[in-house]
């Protein structure tokens, strides 16, 4: 049995549950060393073999697995935050369908609600966003061409940005072509929930001052949008005006 498992943003004790469970009886853990925390590996019993990802190609990894699985052993696949967020797992779950082995996903916290959690921050306020566009610029991955950050910052509702701290400066040129005012609240918020994290709030014209000044070019996020400013309206739910399945509202 192979089990993919999101080890959360950063701080160890951020894992779930049953992905702490799932580490604490694997045989073997592959972890992706560049972002997950190698604190989460006190989890590992003894005689687990441990693995590195950073150095490992897909291929590696996947003959890792299957020559534990042929000796009946249990692996647990460490990826950072969420593994649905550019966990690249779908390439080795069919690799293992075509094998037939079995697998399962344990959810994990993805960075960006670790950030927003550092920015003591909503994402979806009334009155002023209530979508979020989870995207990043294109590096050395494309971006297919009807996903451009111009076509998001058109709809100038929240945006979080992967992948893309250190090209703060056409970002910030693209966020404003697309249409968000130069001066829209944005954030970097880098290494969320780790003991360095640094949440460093900025307009949207001066992300790469702001990057540079602090000298981030990776692990970061990107937050833009009016969510991090200081007019909403207050949400419906909890209005006692307002009436629903599980509360009648007031009258006067
Ligand atoms: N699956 C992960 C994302 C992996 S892609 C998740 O759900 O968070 C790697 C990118 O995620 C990094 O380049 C950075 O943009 C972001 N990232 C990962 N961990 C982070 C953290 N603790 N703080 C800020 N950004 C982070």
């Amino acid at each position: 049995m192979i089990d993919f498992v999101g080890a959360g943003p950063g701080a160890a004790d951020l894992i779930t549950v049953r992905g702490a469970e799932l580490l604490k009886n694997a045989d073997v853990i592959i972890y992706a060393g560049s972002l997950v925390n190698p604190e989460l590996l006190k989890y590992a019993k003894e005689g687990c073999k441990i693995y590195n990802s950073a150095q490992m190609t897909l291929e590696e990894v996947v003959s890792v697995m299957l020559d534990a699985e042929a000796k009946g052993l249990s692996t647990v696949r460490l990826h950072t935050g969420d593994p649905a967020i550019y966990g690249a797992i779908r390439e080795q779950m069919d690799i293992l369908d075509e094998h037939n082995i079995k697998y399962d996903v344990c959810p994990g916290v993805s960075s960006m609600f670790g950030a927003a959690a550092a920015l003591r921050a909503e994402f979806t306020l009334p009155d002023v966003s209530q979508s979020v566009i989870v995207t990043r610029m294109a590096g050395r991955t494309p971006v297919p061409e009807s996903e451009s950050i111009e076509s998001f910052a058109a709809h100038n509702a929240t945006m979080v940005i992967f992948l893309s701290a250190g090209m703060t400066e056409e970002l910030s040129k693209r966020l404003i072509n697309g249409g968000y005012a130069p001066d829209t609240p944005a954030a970097i918020v880098y290494k969320a929930t780790w003991d360095d994290e640094k949440v460093l709030k900025t307009t949207v014209k001066d992300l790469h001052k702001t990057a540079e000044e602090n000298g981030i070019t990776k692990t970061a996020l990107i937050l833009v949008g009016g969510f991090l400013g200081d007019k909403y309206d207050r949400s419906k739910l909890y209005d006692p005006h307002f009436s629903h399945g599980f509360r009648e509202g007031k009258k006067d």
